[in-house]
């Protein structure tokens, strides 16, 4: 068997109102004397003055710098600042494209960073895969964050839909693990069984709490644990596999189709129902989980024609040939996929 390799986050750190403690966690990490902090607009305005605050105590020096969008040719630019910078440390702090910024360029630039994740979107923010524009319609590969350093009440005041993505973006564990099965089975390829099992445990919490949730509203905290765990997952696993199958597939087939229609999350949800159906697993419970998580789970809630629900399922697979998953068995004609949207009353 060939060597495998986990890389893994060496320091997390889930609290409450534990904004001001972030020169804190920064020291005992690797006592950066300089750090480069990548933000949004939004995101900098909110926590701008506590971050400051926090290192300066720690006599940490910083700059900031803006993502405004996930081109590569805005990346390029914020990579060519930071070199400049001289740092010892990059901090992405924000919803998604902050995080997945400071990932690609640390692992450009091979400077160590962290993950300040301000919603709970998706799983992106312990584990090692980005989702910047390239020629690939999937996400990369680049590095594991040094640490992730999270503040349930800065995820909190974030709109609850995004809480809800997560939830979707969580579930689909259960297909991605289904599919990772059946590609070792059919190709032979590498299956960890750990990291596996551990993805699927971030999703049965959310299965399994979605009832309370619907009464007394999403746990934050939980799910924000769940998506670090699938996060690490993927890091134990050395690939997406445990956490991306076909309905990540299907997310990204709408990426392409319908661009800036629904959030990732919500798009891998909605491809969980059609590809639990295709999988032969139980699509009515993950249609009344995400509904009771507040997720969409039709085409209509997130703006998306009927056609082009058609048309990435008949795309996805195609687009990360060599990823084996339920829709390599089967031939997704135009009628096969009018048929499962509509039985699984996606349209
Ligand atoms: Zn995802």
């Amino acid at each position: 068997m060939p060597s495998h390799t986990m890389e893994l986050p060496r320091l997390i750190v889930v609290g409450e109102n534990n904004i001001k403690d972030f020169g804190e966690f920064l020291f005992s990490l690797n006592k950066p004397k300089k750090i480069s902090l990548i933000s949004g607009i939004h995101v900098k305005k909110i926590i701008k003055k506590k971050i400051e605050r926090s290192l300066k105590l720690k006599k940490i020096k910083f700059t900031w710098h803006i993502s405004k969008d996930n081109q590569i040719s805005t990346l390029s630019q914020i990579q060519k600042d930071i070199k400049k910078d001289h740092s010892d440390l990059l901090a992405g702090i924000g919803g998604g494209r902050s995080v997945d910024t400071a990932k690609m360029v640390s692992f450009n630039l091979d400077i160590p960073f962290v993950s300040v994740p301000t919603a709970a979107s998706h799983d992106g923010m312990a584990s090692p895969f980005v989702s910047i524009k390239s020629d690939k319609p999937h996400s990369l590969v680049a590095t594991a964050p040094l640490g992730v350093f999270v503040d349930i009440n800065v995820i909190k005041k974030a709109p609850s839909k995004l809480l809800a993505s997560g939830c979707g973006d969580l579930i689909a564990n259960i297909i991605a693990v289904k599919d990772w099965q059946l590609g070792h089975k059919k190709t032979g390829e590498y299956y960890g069984m750990y990291s596996a099992d551990l993805a699927l445990l971030s999703a049965k919490i959310i299965m399994e709490n979605s009832r309370k949730y619907s009464k007394e509203g999403l746990d934050a905290r939980v799910i924000v644990e769940a998506l670090i765990s699938a996060g690490v997952a993927s890091c134990i696993a050395g690939s997406s596999r445990p956490c991306s199958g076909a309905e990540h597939l299907f997310s990204h087939a709408l990426d392409k189709i319908a661009p800036g229609k629904g959030l990732h999350g919500e798009k891998c949800g909605i491809g969980s129902i059609m590809m639990a159906k295709l999988q032969g697993q139980d699509w009515k419970k993950i249609v009344k989980t995400l509904n009771e998580v507040g997720a969409p789970t039709t085409a209509k809630q997130i703006g998306v024609k009927e056609s082009e629900i058609i048309e990435a399922l008949m795309m996805a697979q195609e687009l990360r040939p060599e990823r084996y998953t339920i829709l390599k068995e089967i031939e997704m004609t135009e009628q096969r996929a009018i048929n499962l949207a509509k039985r699984t009353k996606v349209i």
